[in-house]
């Protein structure tokens, strides 16, 4: 049988990063990622992401006859998926709500256009491909600029009644605590997600603590990376490794309510700053195992995430074969 191929679609508010994906293996066959700049509007939006699908397409070189069989799209926000409008994305600014993704790329590439959410494509990546291959019971957590998790229950993903189950970056961790970007108080994401990470960092610093970091930040930069994070680690650094290491008992004890509530088979951890540092990952499954109730935590295993960056391409190409043959899970 020749090989399928289809193109998967990350769209976040700091990258667009787009793959052709032959669909036996999940292997990238050729890819492009450009940033997104969403402060400069509409019009700059559609053809950037335009943009960085054709150059995907040409970095592949598909063998001559083939063709991939849809475009399936995975955004950092709330989507329609019957009539494939991103509905509202708070990381992408306003000027994109209502936005007729699925219209538009159809109308571009004359192929079948697909819309989901991007953690909802990345838990599909990590289940068709990745840390999630032979399990059909896991939670899939992704710890990044805000904390999102998908929940595969019988190989199914589950919803939720309003379509938003999975937003573990908003439960409360600690009654009354700090500001989330949500607007409440003490969830998860304002504690262990980069963007709560590098609060404090920043915050630290500016109290006057000595940190590497000093050295190699840029004066006006707001935003801390989760390579410069490791880096810190490596190095020895104790503002950075107490930092992390204090996220890393926030994120354990969420997750581990979590585990002790629902009882899955397995929790995937992944995202930028999980992969990027293993103190986080492995000071967040001991102190998970810790506080799980003993008869929960008899069967849970943690992993990490298999595919890194490439799980929302993956799959969001895996979610544009499923809905056309019907077999989305
Ligand atoms: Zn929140």
């Amino acid at each position: 049988m020749a090989a399928r191929y289809a193109v998967g679609v990350d769209v976040g508010g700091t990258k667009i990063y787009a793959g052709v994906i032959e669909l036996e293996s999940g292997k990238v066959v050729g890819s492009q990622r450009k940033r997104t700049h969403p402060e400069r509007g509409l019009d700059f939006f559609v053809k950037r992401l335009t943009d960085v699908i054709t150059s995907a397409l040409d970095a592949a070189d598909l063998p001559k006859g083939a063709a991939p069989l849809g475009i399936g799209v995975g955004i950092a926000g709330q989507v329609d998926r019957e009539s494939g409008v991103l509905l509202t994305g708070p990381n992408l600014g306003q000027g994109l709500d209502n936005l007729p993704i699925r219209d538009l790329l159809q109308k571009q590439f004359k192929l079948p256009v697909y819309l989901g959410n991007d953690v909802e494509v990345a838990t599909y990546g990590e289940h068709h491909y990745g840390a999630g291959r032979d399990c059909d019971d896991f939670v899939c957590i992704f710890v990044g600029t805000g904390i999102g998790a998908g929940i595969i229950q019988n190989g199914v993903m589950r919803r939720g009644v309003t379509g938003t189950a999975g937003e573990i970056g908003h439960t409360v961790v600690q009654y009354d605590g700090r500001l989330c970007g949500c607007g409440g108080r003490g969830h998860l994401e304002a504690y262990a997600s980069r963007t709560a990470i590098t609060r404090v960092l920043l915050a630290e610093l500016g109290r006057g603590r000595e940190s590497k970091l000093r050295e190699l930040l840029a004066p006006k930069d707001i935003a801390i990376r989760s390579k410069l994070i490791a880096r810190c680690i490596e190095e020895g650094d104790q503002l950075v490794i107490e930092t992390v290491i204090e996220a890393a008992d926030y994120l354990g004890a969420g997750i581990s309510s979590l585990a002790t509530f629902y009882n899955p088979d397995r929790i995937i951890l992944g995202g930028g700053l999980i992969d990027a540092t293993t103190l986080l990952f492995d000071r967040t499954a001991l102190r998970t195992h810790e506080s799980t109730l003993p008869a929960a935590t008899r069967a849970l295993a943690v992993h990490r995430a298999q595919l890194g960056d490439d799980s929302g391409i993956i799959g969001a190409a895996w979610m544009a074969e499923a809905q056309q043959v019907n077999a989305l899970t």
